[in-house]
């Protein structure tokens, strides 16, 4: 196919879009692949479909190998699948819900399971129908609180969701493996440098999970590897391994000390030490207490959460959120402390939380037997030497403390180096939690119920083009891998002669006649704009058609490389069709 950059709805940017946070959004918008109509929604224009279609296609292919079934639900649905699993209510404000005509309930879909089960559940009866997987390439749409990136974070995109449906665990065990292997395929096909990491299972519930993040420094995910196994994890997945509790008997008494003004860490330790107490205090021997608000779905009010965690380390507040969904949580403000004076910022104590029915959750290396500095609850009062167990007890743990370089890595073998990344695929074992919401059972062979275990499984499609855009490129514009490029070879005719016009018209048709995929720069515009729009729409071969011709040379240009070499004119076509297809 010849694409005539002369017709082509295509206006490509000088300027950045303002908004622009990140590469991939600034080249896309530039290059002219998208255009914003609001926040998180976008345009696909000409190009920008070209590629987004190129990766569905690779997609859908990996998925119809390993006998996956494609099928195609509406965006628009009903409310009552989404009542009976709960999840009406639990995706909190990020579900788009709508009301038609009559007052009914409707949402635009975020993520499929309950209408994959039903479908399901409708059609097959038997053990002998079982197992199943079946998939569709999707737009799903997501009232996200932040979106972000152009298309890396929209509130609509497109997503392809699979489900898998087996008869028991080891045969959710191979769907899993059979989704694993095909994203990894998939992912690999595309070029994209990433990795493969546990993650946790978010509003889907279940169990088994994991992620895979492009390598990214753009990326919203962080996530860590250790330095001597193959542990790797997202860190909203970190699990921190908990020392052995300590004995409670014959441990000092709790003390509580006159501090005055010493509402942070640091001058708390400060202060402890120039008391010679006999010992060394550092941030690590403080108990912090944090105070932040829970909201949980369907819930009318916010209720006051502490999290206690070692001084010398913050709350990660991503971590938080994944530990407490789908439950929302937010800092307080001062109005909050307001209604809450028990709440001496600076100076939060265990024991008026408890007083005060606040629910106190504790960093997991906050053990029975472990003695802390801590708030004693008046302005100007610490306490020393209060004991887990002993002197208080949490209500819990939590992950919520920063997961830092350095840390031990959670499965024994050496230390935590950390990443940023952007999940571009989420595998996980469901189980049976949506088969128990909607009673999905095969009859066995001995005519008794099987209750069917799933899978749910996504790749962020529309996501990947940014993705794909973010790893590829340089500060003049796009460079495509070729299986997604929205054309294999542009041709630019440099000048407005006619031997080169009709040169370049005959190298495009010559080349479209092999099979290979052309964009030619026919334009009026001067060979400067020519070249800088090239660069920057990013196919990966450039031709160039200019004052060498007259002497039978034209010039190859390797879009990646900016290695350039003279071909014989004779000779170019049988040169591209071998590059495009090597
Ligand atoms: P995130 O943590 O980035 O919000 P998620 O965990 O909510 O993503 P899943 O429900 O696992 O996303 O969706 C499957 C895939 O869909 C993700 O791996 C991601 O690639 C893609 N995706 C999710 N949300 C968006 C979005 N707002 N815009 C574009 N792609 C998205
Ligand atoms: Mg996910």
């Amino acid at each position: 196919m010849i694409t005539r950059m002369s017709s082509l709805f295509l206006r490509t940017l000088r300027e950045d879009p303002a908004d622009a946070e990140v590469p991939s959004h600034r080249l896309l918008v530039r290059a002219g692949y998208v255009r914003r109509v609001a926040p998180g929604m976008y345009t696909w224009l000409p190009l920008g479909l070209r590629v987004l279609r190129k990766i569905e296609e690779i997609v859908r292919e990996e998925m119809n190998a390993f006998g996956a079934q494609e099928i195609q639900f509406p965006a628009l649905l009903p409310r009552e699948p989404y009542e009976t699993t709960g999840r009406w209510t639990e995706y909190g404000d990020s579900l788009f819900r709508l009301k038609d005509r009559k007052g009914g309930d409707y949402l635009l879909g975020p993520t499929h399971e309950e209408l994959f089960t039903l479908t399901v559940k409708g059609e097959y009866s038997s053990y002998k129908d079982y197992p199943v997987t079946l998939y569709q390439i999707q737009t799903k749409y997501r009232d996200e609180a932040r979106p972000r990136a152009g298309i890396l974070r929209g509130r609509e995109f497109v997503m392809k969701d699979s489900y898998s449906f087996d008869l028991d665990d080891e045969g959710l065990t191979r769907s899993y493996q059979a989704h694993r292997d095909a994203y990894s395929k998939l992912f690999d096909r595309l070029g994209l440098e990433y990795v493969v990491v546990a993650a946790t299972s978010g509003a889907m519930g279940g169990s088994a999970s994991e992620e895979f993040l492009a390598v990214a420094e753009t990326g919203e995910d962080t996530y860590v590897r250790s330095t001597d196994s193959g542990y790797a994890a997202n860190v909203e997945a970190v699990t921190t391994p908990a020392p052995p509790a300590q004995p409670i008997e014959g441990r000092p008494e709790a003390k509580v000390y006159e501090t005055p003004n010493t509402p942070t860490i640091e001058k708390l330790v400060t202060f402890f030490n120039e008391l010679d107490l006999g010992r060394t205090f550092t941030a690590a021997d403080t108990l912090k207490n944090v105070l932040v608000k829970v909201h949980n779905p369907g819930a009318k009010e916010w209720e006051l959460l502490a999290i206690g965690l070692p001084g010398d380390r913050e709350v990660d507040m991503k971590r938080l959120e994944a530990a407490l969904e789908p439950a929302e949580v937010a800092l307080l403000e001062d109005a909050d402390f307001a209604k809450a004076p028990f709440l001496v910022k600076g100076y939060i104590g265990p024991k008026s939380l408890k007083d005060n029915g606040v629910r106190y959750l504790v960093d997991p290396r906050v053990v029975d037997g472990t003695a802390w500095l801590t708030g004693a609850d008046k302005r100007g009062e610490h306490v020393l030497d209060l004991l887990a167990g002993r002197d208080f007890t949490p209500d819990g743990t939590i992950e919520a403390a920063e997961v830092r370089e350095g840390d031990a890595s959670p499965d024994g073998h050496g230390t935590l180096v950390a990443a940023r990344g952007i999940e571009i695929g989420h595998i996980f074992q469901l189980g049976r939690k949506y088969a128990d919401a909607f009673t999905l059972d095969a009859l066995g062979p001995d005519s008794k119920p099987i209750r069917i275990t799933m899978g749910s499984y996504g790749v962020g499609v529309s996501r990947l083009v940014g993705v794909l855009a973010e790893q590829n490129h340089d500060d003049i514009g796009l460079i495509w891998p070729r299986e997604v490029a929205p054309a294999d070879v542009h041709v630019v005719i440099a000048g407005k002669s006619e031997e080169l016009t009709a040169g370049g018209e005959k190298l495009a048709a010559e080349l479209d006649a092999a099979g290979v995929s052309v964009i030619l720069d026919d334009r009026k515009a001067s060979p400067g704009v020519k070249f800088a729009d090239a660069e920057l729409v990013g196919v990966p071969t450039i031709l160039v058609v200019g004052r060498g011709l007259a002497n039978g040379v034209v010039e190859v240009k390797d879009r990646r490389t900016g290695e350039r070499e003279e071909v014989a004119v004779d000779t170019v076509v049988e040169h591209l069709v071998k590059l495009v297809n090597s």
